[in-house]
């Protein structure tokens, strides 16, 4: 399949005032009369007669050769009229693409000064967040926040492209709805012509997206913006967008393959290069080899299982545990004391009783406080089932099972996690999540996906009686350790529905009144359906070689909720306010 070309800087370069754009100039150019337009990026003036202007647009910079004292500062928009020739032998620029030439003869026209920029445009300085937040136009002059909105225009590109080919239909949901069932804290507008009612921002179109099925559409998809009022960080903001799909008469394996088309070819037109077909854990195996449901597979050697090699233990720690379980750190066997004692630390802090760690020597020795209550047998096996080297530092945890996996899980990240947009891409699938994560405070379970999650076949006669069992036909898509999306079959039958709202506490007129508009249609004719939702911040991000989600986002908020720029969120007007039927009270202490 073939991907969405990536954006072509010089195509239609010219306008009224343009011909060309200042990056696009080669040494096949040479001779040609042009005019550009952009920024004067860099002035170097030769005394009186001489001076080179750097000159930026989107598409880069090249070298214009002004006669004369010039005027230009940093940052004026400017217009040079000029001819293209080769840069004099020896003062190529071999790291910029225009670098073999440069524009002489050049009249310049000043279409606007500007005042100096309070920081530089520069990848090379970086200013405070609030500063580059506050004048974000500047900012996103850079190169860097250039290319980050080209990578994530390529992105989106290439994901509608992959969900055109597939025969989705792109439809708009509405941004006024009603409250949905991801369960996040939502915003609220309150209405002018009913006053004291209220839309909600939709946290997702979750709702919208199952109508759509029922009207039979067939197969939704939708580049989303999504809303969530809870507290931001490096992969959260406010609103965000996602790549929302649904499809009718499909099973979990078809939602996959349409996912999976769509997000490599994302990354073959980020990168260049397709990544490997997406590999597939079951929730259970992930957890019990990586300690974690949205595992990093970059970040080292996986967590073995224990229990065979010390069965007959006489180690008074490991004697009757529910589950040991270890893994190798490779080459980090010369952790010092402090570390060590820090990663016992923080074993106890995640809830383990205690952490055995063991140096590998020459020969397979092992150097530990516990070693010596261990068996030669125990430590022949301890080593060799979990592979180590000579050099490597070795944990066990012995615990309950959560807590063992949870535990390791983390240290495993710890000691050998790359950072999340280094290096290779490993995308996984993790399905088969429980239907229910937990208890609530009365002892009710909570949903893992949400409340319209299809049940796993083989398990629906437990609903009732052992609901933490239940698995569902819900998945979710991981990039190096980051949740990437999820999406689940739903159900679509009225019995299945009401048994599970029955399990979670909710009584028919609350399911009534919460979601009665989506049961309803669901008496029309619903036919069995399936979605995912894929964040497009987070891919991008990763793709573009970027920690945050906020430098791949336009106008992102800073991690307190504010836009610098605009000053949002600020007061309205009283009359505002009083039109819409609000008084605002003092905050609370
Ligand atoms: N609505 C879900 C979410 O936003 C995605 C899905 O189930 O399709 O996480």
């Amino acid at each position: 399949m073939t991907p969405a070309p990536p954006p072509d800087l010089s195509a239609h370069p010219a306008t009224s005032l343009r011909t060309d754009r200042c990056g696009d100039l080669r040494a096949g150019d040479v001779g040609r009369a042009v005019s550009l337009c952009g920024w004067v990026a860099r002035r170097r003036q030769h005394g009186e007669h001489l001076a080179f202007v750097d000159l930026r647009d989107r598409s880069g910079v090249v070298q214009c050769v002004v006669d004369g004292a010039s005027e230009l500062r940093s940052e004026f928009v400017v217009r040079i009229t000029g001819t293209v020739r080769p840069r004099p032998e020896g003062t190529g620029n071999a790291d910029l693409a225009t670098g073999e030439v440069e524009v002489g003869d050049c009249q310049v026209e000043v279409l606007n000064p500007a005042e100096p920029p309070p920081f530089p445009v520069s990848d090379r300085v970086e200013a405070d967040e609030a500063t580059r937040l506050r004048h974000r136009y500047i900012d996103l002059r850079r190169n860097r926040m250039q290319r980050n909105l080209v990578v994530r225009a390529a992105v989106t590109r290439a994901l509608r492209s992959a969900m055109d080919r597939q025969g989705f239909l792109e439809v708009e949901t509405p941004l006024l709805w009603v409250p949905t069932p991801e369960g996040a804290r939502e915003f609220v507008i309150p209405s002018r012509l009913q006053p004291g009612h209220f839309y909600v921002l939709p946290q997702s179109p979750q709702l919208a997206k199952q109508l759509l099925m029922v009207a039979g559409l067939d197969r939704y998809y939708q580049i989303a913006r999504c809303l969530r009022d809870e507290d931001l960080r490096a992969d959260r903001q406010f609103e965000f967008a996602q790549l929302d799909l649904e499809a009718s008469f499909v099973s979990q394996d078809d939602v996959l393959a349409f996912v999976a088309e769509a997000v490599l070819d994302a990354t073959e037109a980020a990168t260049g290069a397709r990544p490997d077909p997406i590999e597939r854990l079951t929730w259970t195996e992930a957890m019990e080899r990586f300690g974690s449901d949205k595992p990093d597979l970059r970040a080292g050697p996986e967590l073995v299982e224990l229990g065979p090699v010390f069965a007959q233990t006489a180690f008074r720690a490991f004697v009757g545990a529910d589950c040991i379980k270890g893994m190798r750190a490779p080459g980090q066997g010369d952790l010092g004391r402090n570390r060590l004692d820090a990663l016992t630390e923080s074993a106890k802090g995640l809830g383990a009783k205690g952490l055995v760690w063991l140096r590998v020597g020459e020969g397979g020795t092992l150097d530990s406080p516990v070693a010596k209550f261990l068996s030669d047998a125990e430590r022949a096996g301890l080593v060799a089932a979990v592979e180590a080297e000579p050099g490597d530092l070795v944990l066990v945890v012995a615990d309950e099972r959560p807590t063992v996996r949870a535990v390791l899980g983390q240290l495993r990240l710890d000691l050998g996690r790359p950072p999340v947009s280094e290096g290779a891409r490993r995308f996984v699938w993790i399905t088969e999540f429980p239907l229910f994560e937990g208890l609530d405070g009365e002892g009710r379970p909570v949903p893992a996906h949400h409340a319209f999650t299809m049940p796993h076949p083989d398990d629906l006669d437990r609903l009732e009686s052992d609901p933490l069992s239940v698995r569902s036909q819900s998945y979710d898509l991981v990039l190096n350790g980051w949740e990437l999306g999820s999406g689940s079959i739903r159900i679509h039958r009225a019995d299945i529905q009401s048994r599970i709202f029955s399990v979670l506490g909710i009584s028919e007129a609350e399911a009534q009144a919460r979601f009665g508009f989506l049961l309803d249609a669901f008496r029309y004719g619903a036919p069995p359906h399936g979605g995912f939702a894929v964040g497009l911040d987070r891919l991008v991000a990763i793709l573009a070689g970027e920690e945050n989600i906020r430098e791949v986002i336009a106008f992102p908020k800073t991690q307190s909720g504010l836009d610098p720029l605009t000053g949002a969120p600020a007061p309205v007007a009283p009359k505002l306010l009083a039109g819409l039927g609000i008084k605002v009270l003092p905050a609370p202490a």
